[in-house]
């Protein structure tokens, strides 16, 4: 039964989600299976849309993202989730519940609010990086290491965690080149493990990337004859989008790749009311985990309603006594 009731000119769901990614339609098709109301607001740009593929999807591996999304919209949409698509823009607390003022649509009220509004990745400031990202320019090899197997990786290197990186991707071939750029200076353990797997290490500044169509890529650098590779490695910085979660009082957490909303494990945050899922709350999160974390509070924002309806059926009845 959908709940949502229309008691003044302000729509009321149990549950807004914000973010309608891996995350929120997952989040939000548990609560729909629990016959719960919910809107998901989406501004339609998950985080990984410039990939071709999404891996490490069970059952779907190389799925389209956007495919992907597709298909789970589907599905909440046949449980009777409403989806938005449109922008929260502020939030506020009114008395048990929140408001939500949406950029085109107007203002809804929600007793609980699910965060999955992802994490934004701070590329490095260099020409050719952002044109290229999420195909020839890369940051897990989880994601799209194995498209890139036994090829030639260049890793740009920001930060000590390049190091880790060259040495994930140098798992999947043996022709990868750190150029440090503008990490600080190598330690011993760093030049020695680097020096045993046989990663070249280029200690020069990276001027710009140049896409070279089907031959890869060319690392112009500054000082040093360009470098032809196939593909290059960065390390962004991720930060998770919490504009909303600081209106209503929360703390952002700092992490040494960025910051994030801290939950507990079900998702639930400092801010009464407020649970957060996904990229939002764990900057590792792959498609999977977002995914798993948004069913995981959904259920426990399902639980939590329980307790208060039932609180609130107790206090009825023991009045008519
Ligand atoms: C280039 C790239 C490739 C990747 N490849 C893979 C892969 O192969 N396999 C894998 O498992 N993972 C991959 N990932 C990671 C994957 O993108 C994340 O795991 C996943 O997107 C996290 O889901 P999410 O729901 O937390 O966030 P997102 O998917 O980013 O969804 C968040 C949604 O919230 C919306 N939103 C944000 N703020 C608001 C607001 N205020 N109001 C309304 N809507 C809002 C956004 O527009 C977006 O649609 C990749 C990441 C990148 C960057």
């Amino acid at each position: 039964m959908n709940t949502n009731t229309e008691q003044s000119a302000i729509a009321h769901y149990d549950v807004a989600v914000i973010g309608g990614g891996a995350a929120g339609l997952s989040a939000a098709i548990a609560l729909a299976r629990s016959r719960r109301s919910v809107l998901v607001v989406d501004a339609g740009e998950p985080r990984n849309a410039p990939a071709a593929g999404a891996h490490n999807v069970l059952g779907h591996d190389g799925v389209p993202p956007l495919e992907l999304l597709a298909a789970g919209r589907k599905e909440a949409v046949g449980y009777g989730v409403e989806i938005r698509v449109d922008t929260a823009a502020a939030v506020r607390r009114d008395g048990d519940a929140f408001e939500v003022d949406l950029e085109e649509s107007g203002t809804v009220r929600a007793r609980r609010l699910v965060l999955a509004s992802g994490l934004v990745d701070e590329l490095p400031e260099l020409p050719g990086v952002r044109e290229m990202w999420g195909k020839k320019v890369l940051h897990c090899p989880y994601c799209h290491g194995w498209e890139v197997r036994d090829q030639r990786i260049g890793v740009i290197g920001s930060s000590p965690m390049s190091v880790h990186q060259a040495l994930l991707f140098r798992q999947l071939t043996d022709d990868v080149t750190l150029f440090t750029h503008t990490m600080p200076e190598l330690d011993a353990d760093s030049v020695e493990q680097l020096a045993a797997r046989q990663i070249r290490v280029v200690d020069v500044a990276v001027v710009r990337l140049r896409d070279e169509g089907d031959k890869g890529v060319t690392v112009v650098l500054d000082g040093a004859p360009d470098a032809e590779q196939d593909a290059v490695v960065v390390a962004p910085r991720f930060h998770a989008r919490a504009d909303l979660y600081r209106q209503l009082g929360g703390t952002m957490t700092d992490h040494p790749l960025g910051a994030f909303i801290d939950s507990d494990p079900m998702g639930k945050t400092e801010v009464p009311g407020v649970w957060a899922a996904g990229n939002a709350s764990d900057l590792s999160a792959m498609v999977m985990v977002a995914s798993g974390a948004g069913v995981m509070a959904g259920a426990a924002v399902n639980a939590d309603l329980v307790a208060e309806d039932v609180a609130s059926a107790v206090r009825d009845r023991t009045a008519q006594r």
